[in-house]
């Protein structure tokens, strides 16, 4: 869970993952055969076949982990030294108030605070406590003068919410759980399988998924992989006030097997087989039907000539809050289930 912890904790909004990128090349030295980066910045890791099965060329897997955060950018400094930022992926502003946030500058990481202009609930009106906040309306405060501030601060710098990871019994809460479990998933899959693999496994780190699939297209282009696995999280709404018809997932039930989602309809002979070899292995799974989000599936599907591909999906309680909640017990099963597929067991 220490590797986990690291990864979470690590600042990486789209377009600014290289210190995740570092951090799993450090942790991962003499596991793969081949390690590079492509020009978005995805890390791309090679582990060749490590057993022969008949006189063919090993097929080609493609493990797809995307490690950006959603996050922010600085767009300008005010008057007071307090900085406006422009979000990168998707966040519910009531999610927003009183965050502690990390502005990654050329020199240094400032520690400030996130919050919306407005009035504390002491002071303001029934109709301003009514408001919902655009994300324009918030600001940080670096709690530095403005000279200080734009000395150090330039528009642009990456902006990521803080908080730490913490184990609660089964349960391991904290921040971007989505996506850094998949690396923790996919790596710990790779090192289990061993030299036992009768395929090329490519695990790709990709990158800027939260704006739209976009480092998993040059990549599927780049590898041209006979199979596409996407690892990702998926909601897990078993939480009072959602009718158990819309809670897609629960945590704690094992690894979800996605059927689709507004980006992707998983491969239907994939997800028989996935489900066949969790059946078999008695791994606990669950099938996933998602209404509306994608993963990077959704992009190396359609890539080129196009492949099957299909998601692996860790349910997730608090899904794009500071709060992100997975269940070790799911995350066990993504584990077992990838690592025995990639060593070529079927159900
Ligand atoms: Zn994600």
């Amino acid at each position: 869970m220490d590797f986990l912890k690291r990864l979470t904790e690590t600042p990486g909004v789209p377009g600014r993952e290289e210190r995740v990128r570092e951090l799993i090349l450090k942790e991962t030295e003499g596991l793969f055969d081949e390690t590079r980066v492509d020009p978005m910045g995805t890390l791309i890791c090679l582990k060749r076949a490590g057993r022969r099965e008949g006189n063919a060329a090993p097929l080609k897997v493609l493990i797809a982990c995307h490690i950006d955060e959603i996050g922010f950018y600085v767009r300008s400094i005010d008057d007071a030294g307090r900085l406006r930022v422009q979000n990168v992926g998707g966040f519910d502003t009531r999610n927003l108030f009183a965050r502690r946030v990390l502005v990654s500058t050329r020199s240094r990481d400032l520690l400030g605070v996130l919050n919306p202009t407005g009035k504390p609930i002491h002071i303001a009106s029934d109709e301003e406590k009514k408001q919902v906040p655009k994300i324009s309306d918030f600001f940080v405060d670096l709690f530095l003068p403005k000279e200080e501030v734009e000395k150090l601060v330039r528009v642009g710098d990456p902006v990521t919410l803080v908080q730490t990871m913490e184990t609660i019994g089964d349960y391991v809460t904290g921040k971007c759980m989505d996506n850094r479990v998949a690396s923790w998933v996919a790596i710990n899959a790779i090192r289990k399988v061993g030299a036992n693999s009768p395929y090329d496994i490519y695990y790709a780190a990709t990158v800027q998924e939260e704006v739209g699939l976009r480092g998993a297209g040059t990549i599927a282009y780049d590898v041209n992989p006979d199979v596409g696995v996407a690892v990702d999280t998926t909601l897990s709404c078993d939480t009072p006030g959602i009718d158990k018809t819309e809670s897609i997932t629960a945590l704690g039930k094992g690894v979800a097997l996605k059927v689709m989602d507004s980006a992707s309809i998983s491969h239907r002979g994939l997800l028989d087989e996935f489900m066949a070899l969790a059946e078999k292995k008695k791994i606990p799974h669950q099938l996933e039907v998602l209404p509306l989000g994608g993963t990077d599936a959704g992009t190396i599907q359609r890539a080129g000539a196009g492949r099957r591909t299909i998601t692996l999906s860790i349910p997730t309680r608090y899904i794009h809050t500071v709060c992100e909640t997975v269940h070790r017990k799911d995350l066990d099963a993504a584990v077992d289930l990838l690592a025995a597929w990639l060593a070529g067991e079927r159900g």
